[in-house]
């Protein structure tokens, strides 16, 4: 015969183990079902205890992420993150790592493509974590352009407004510029000075316009 549940604050037997939220009759405290990534059950738990396995899902996802994007070994990224909480924190260790992570990618980058999609992700993270994501965005700007040069075909590039979200008027002013492309390398007019755009949920300041080939053929 199975053993009845007991509720994980008071102890006290209840009718049956739930599948969702749900309280303790007894003691009305908040009862949580979840399985966790190191047991697949799912089981009764304290409010305590559900964050703790929030926690660690957060951690398992990006950990996931970061073996697909740059082939850590699982042990790799649990070193990794064990560096990144004992010198920052827990709460900032995943960025932290990820950070590490995509400068160590940029470095070895040799393609100005390759290089310029690092450097808008570099800023797109310092962005959302209050660091100083504009030099990222300026390398990416100029890797773009250098990619261009690289195509022996791009002779002009055209500025233009990302397709969404609330566009500042500088980006709206700038929008359509064209420039030969020495010409913007020389003077990188993006990210354009004084955006108050936003990306996602970030810091005002992200100017997400991008370079595009004027193409004539
Ligand atoms: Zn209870
Ligand atoms: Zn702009
Ligand atoms: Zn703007």
């Amino acid at each position: 015969m199975d053993t009845l549940p007991v509720c994980p604050y008071c102890g006290m037997p209840l009718a049956k183990t739930t599948q969702r939220k749900t309280k303790c009759p007894h003691c009305k405290q908040p009862i949580f079902v979840k399985k966790s990534p190191d047991n697949p059950v799912k089981r009764m738990m304290t409010e305590h205890e559900a964050q703790l396995v929030e926690q660690q899902w957060a951690i398992y996802q990006h950990a996931q992420h970061c073996m697909r994007e740059f082939g850590c070994t699982s042990d790799s990224y649990l070193n990794l993150l064990l560096q990144m909480e004992s010198a920052h924190g827990l709460d900032d260790a995943p960025w932290k790592v990820e950070e590490f992570l995509l400068k160590g990618q940029f470095q070895s980058l040799k393609s100005h493509h390759d290089r310029a999609y690092a450097a808008w992700r570099l800023a797109t993270l310092y962005n959302s974590h209050a660091g100083n994501f504009r030099p990222y965005l300026s390398v990416f700007s100029r890797e773009t352009l250098l990619n261009f040069q690289v195509c022996n075909y791009v002779k002009k590039v055209e500025i233009k407004q990302a397709d969404w979200g609330d566009i500042c008027p500088v980006c709206q002013i700038g929008n359509g510029q064209q420039f030969s492309l020495a010409e913007a390398v020389n003077a990188l007019p993006l990210p354009h000075v004084g955006c108050t755009c936003s990306h996602v949920n970030g810091a005002p300041g992200f100017c997400r316009c991008q370079f595009w080939p004027v193409l004539k053929f």
